[in-house]
């Protein structure tokens, strides 16, 4: 019997262009170097419990040059483990605020240099900080995106036809319709139901639904997939494997003993992106 649910898990492997660019209160972060040492440990993590992960690189870091923002050995490594490697754009830029053509020379310029360090094809891509959020379409607006990102703003729809328009396949997505805010509210948390994929632009798009790292939230929606089916999105940040929340080592290895179980019972798949892509006849096209 085929496995009802599928879990993608994620790594945004920001380097330090993303603690450079850090949105967080107080601005620039110095975690970058973690990201590496980090990595090592979660490559033996996910071998020992035969979970793979899509890691959501930083182009940029696939260049040549020193850490704590270049270690193109280590995304070979990740790649030749058999995970999968993403854009995470070139340099961590906060999309909402670029107009097209700074865009796609982003989107390039990743594409580029991670192809150019595995040697194998990079489809799937992952924004950095979630964001735009804002994707009229589907009654999701960011009143933030809107006031600071100025007149040449990037929306969903935006970016998904240009990772169309420079040969991406997927996208993980996080915007959140004015129900879905509402909802969040009232219940005090947010949505934590099995995931489908949609179509946006011609580009094969799956939200996060369990946004806090490894937490309950994420359990009980993998739990739920493996029930009723559908896919449970969640991820974090190496360089958060020994901050003490929720992305924690502490949290993650339970998470992934629970992954291996379900999948063991013959409940869930254990998926990359690439998979969903090459199922639904996507990376032909
Ligand atoms: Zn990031």
């Amino acid at each position: 019997m085929k496995p009802r649910g599928t879990l993608l898990l994620f790594w945004d492997y920001d380097t330090q262009w993303g603690g450079d660019r850090s949105r967080m209160p107080g601005g620039r972060k110095e975690w970058g170097h973690l990201e590496f040492v980090n990595t090592e440990r979660l490559l033996e993590l996910h071998a020992d419990h035969g979970v793979p992960a899509c890691f959501a690189v930083v182009g940029s870091a696939a260049l040549q040059g020193e850490r704590p923002y270049h270690d193109p050995d280590q995304v070979r490594r990740i790649h030749e483990a058999g995970h999968e490697v993403a854009s995470h754009s070139f340099r961590h830029e906060w999309l909402p605020a670029l107009g097209r053509e700074e865009l796609l020379e982003t989107l390039r310029a990743s594409k580029d240099a991670l192809e150019q360090c595995i040697g194998a094809p990079v489809v799937s891509f992952v924004p950095p900080y979630n964001q735009p959020f804002d994707y009229p379409q589907r009654w999701a607006f960011s009143l933030s995106e809107r006031r600071e990102a100025g007149a040449r703003r990037t929306d969903l729809g935006t970016l998904c036809a240009s990772l169309h328009e420079t040969g991406y396949k997927f996208c993980r997505v996080t915007y959140r319709s004015v129900m879905e805010h509402i909802l969040t509210r009232v219940r005090r948390r947010g949505p934590d139901t099995p995931g489908h994929a949609e179509m946006i632009k011609g580009v094969y798009c799956l939200r996060m639904n369990a946004p806090g790292g490894f937490n309950e939230q994420a359990h009980r929606v993998m739990d739920l997939c493996a029930l009723r089916g559908g896919v449970v999105v969640v991820g974090g940040h190496p360089h958060s494997l020994r901050s003490g929340n929720t992305q924690d080592e502490r949290r993650l290895v339970p998470f992934l003993e629970h992954a291996r179980r379900l999948h063991r019972e013959g409940l869930l798949r254990l998926c990359l992106p690439r998979d969903l892509l090459s199922e639904n006849g996507g990376s032909d096209q």
